[in-house]
């Protein structure tokens, strides 16, 4: 209440002022020279009822009702006193008098109280929104700023305050071109301008400025206009935010994505991902795999668009598995269907995934048409004799064993010819060991063209050969094993002296290829150039 006072006096001292005055002037005058100003007659109740009554005009101002009302009755309490002058004063009046008073200055009192506790609470609210503003200005983490019309620093939060290396306190007066490079504060001044001659903001401004820790800062700055009570442009207020971590971060994340960019783009292997069995994503070697472009297949195409249709299921499976987690992983390999038409050999590598939110397929995908071939080819290299053509020992035991089974399996009969050269070894001996081998390429030649399809040609030691008839008994063995003989006497035994001894055994003989074998040798033994089926 103590310093409320100054504040009232300070606010209504021109009526009072004034009251004081109209007081002293009507009681003196009253009181001293009646005679000379206004009537001789005006009694001291007379001025004492005036002064009261433009008391009461002035105290209106104040506009508090109680001092109002209080006042008022003092007013009426002067008045009943100057009445009283004209009725000889009777002692009830002089009583009425005084209770009219003291009621009358209970009134003010109370008034005066009220008006006091009225102003404590306006007090204390607007200390509260003080309180409450500093509170929050000093706590956020974005500098906020008020500045004057010459960009000065009028009012700086703490966050403001510490970029700066100061204190908010130590700022007030101060201008960026305390704190910035010479050229950065140039740029903050130019926008403070802007917005003080415009009146328009500046929303979001992305700067760069350098900090009291002598880096580089990206900052987000906004600044409006600061309105007097007028309306009139007394400044600027601005927030700015330090968003260098955000922005390094964004970096980063276009870094990332450049590089998963230039990654997945120049792949040669195919990588997609899908989700709702439409591609989210496929790379160029994809789609190029697939003879289609990138925007023909993401959004548009599924996995099944790309299968070959009798495949789907082995597809669809490994899908199937994958979505409902029996497999977080899968291999394999199935016809793709390209653009076109063309059906192509596929190897996907896949896996399960969680894509915006829910779980999808990516993978690797590999167009392996050519591997294939190469592998084809190179099992067919290692099941053929290199000099020939024709298959080899390995795979002639391959083949044994499959044949075996499948007489044991379904008594399917088949046959074997065991066949050797005869006197081989005196061919090379003549001829050299080059010719000799041609004589085996060519001999070669003439087993193979003597052979139905189902048929096969071996070559199982350097000059013994084999050959297999499969559905064939030994008597029909025979027949063929005749006849290869007699080609080969008749296109070798004139030029080079070599005929063949061929052994017949099928598989009804307990050991197939020693009974062959054997047979083969019991011809040598009656004079080489024959046949001789095994019993
Ligand atoms: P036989 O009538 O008793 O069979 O007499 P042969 O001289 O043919 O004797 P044998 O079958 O035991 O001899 C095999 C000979 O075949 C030995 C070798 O000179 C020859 N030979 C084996 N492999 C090759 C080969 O790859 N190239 C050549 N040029 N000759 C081979
Ligand atoms: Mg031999
Ligand atoms: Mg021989």
């Amino acid at each position: 209440m103590k310093d409320k006072l100054p504040d009232i006096l300070r606010k209504y001292w021109l009526p009072i002022v004034l009251w004081a005055i109209a007081l002293i002037w009507f009681t003196s005058f009253s009181v001293q020279i009646p005679e000379r100003w206004i009537t001789p007659q005006l009694p001291k109740e007379e001025a004492y009822f005036l002064a009261s009554v433009v008391g009461y005009l002035i105290i209106r101002r104040l506009k508090i009702r109680r001092i109002e009302v209080g006042w008022g009755i003092i007013t009426t309490g002067f008045l009943i006193d100057l009445l009283s002058e004209f009725t000889g004063e009777p002692e009830i009046i002089t009583n009425l008098i005084g209770i009219i008073m003291v009621a009358g200055l209970i009134f003010m009192a109370r008034g005066f109280y009220q008006f006091v506790l009225f102003q404590k609470k306006q007090q204390d609210i607007i200390r509260a929104e003080r309180d409450l503003l500093q509170t929050l200005i000093d706590n956020i983490p974005d500098y906020i700023y008020f500045k004057d019309m010459k960009n000065r620093f009028v009012r700086v939060n703490k966050a403001r305050a510490r970029i700066a290396g100061t204190t908010p306190e130590k700022m007030i007066g101060k201008t960026n071109f305390d704190f910035f490079p010479h050229e950065e504060a140039k740029r903050t001044f130019a926008d403070d301008d802007y917005v003080k001659k415009t009146g328009k903001p500046i929303v979001d401004k992305i700067e760069e400025l350098t900090l009291i820790d002598g880096k580089k800062h990206w900052v987000s700055v906004t600044k409006i206009p600061w309105y007097d009570h007028e309306g009139k442009i007394r400044g600027t207020i601005g927030v700015s935010r330090d968003i260098t971590e955000r922005r390094m971060m964004e970096e980063k994340l276009r870094e990332a994505e450049k590089t998963f960019r230039i990654l997945t783009e120049n792949c040669p292997v195919g990588i997609y991902l899908f989700q709702d069995n439409v591609f989210k994503y496929v790379n160029p070697a994809f789609a190029r795999i697939f003879g289609y472009n990138i925007h023909e297949l993401v959004g548009k195409k599924g996995p099944r668009d790309l299968t070959y249709p009798d495949d789907w299921s082995i597809v669809e499976k490994n899908i199937k598995d994958r979505l409902t987690g029996k497999a977080d992983f899968v291999h394999y390999t199935f016809r793709g269907m390209r653009r076109e038409g063309e059906i192509f050999d596929a190897e996907v590598f896949g896996s399960r995934v969680i894509h915006q939110g829910r779980p999808a397929i990516m993978g690797t995908l590999l167009d392996i048409t050519e591997r294939k071939k190469y592998e084809k080819m190179l099992q067919e290299l290692a099941r053929k004799d290199h000099l020939t053509g024709l298959f080899n020992d390995r795979y002639f035991y391959e083949k044994m064993k499959e044949q075996l089974n499948r007489f044991k399996r379904y008594k399917e009969i088949f046959s074997l010819l065991y066949i050797d050269i005869d006197g081989f070894k005196s061919c090379n001996d003549k001829y050299g060991h080059l010719e000799g081998d041609r004589i085996l390429k060519h001999i070669g030649k003439v087993l193979k063209d003597s052979l139905r399809k189902m048929d096969s040609a071996y070559r199982v030691g350097g000059e013994e050969f084999v050959i297999m008839l499969p559905h064939t008994s030994k008597e029909e063995a025979k027949n063929v094993a005749e006849r290869i003989r007699e080609v080969v006497h008749q296109l070798f035994y004139h030029k080079y002296q070599i005929t063949v001894s061929i052994g017949v055994a099928d598989s009804t003989s307990d050991n197939i290829l020693q009974e062959a074998d054997q047979a083969m040798y019991r011809a040598k033994k009656n004079g080489k150039n024959r046949v001789w089926v095994a019993h």
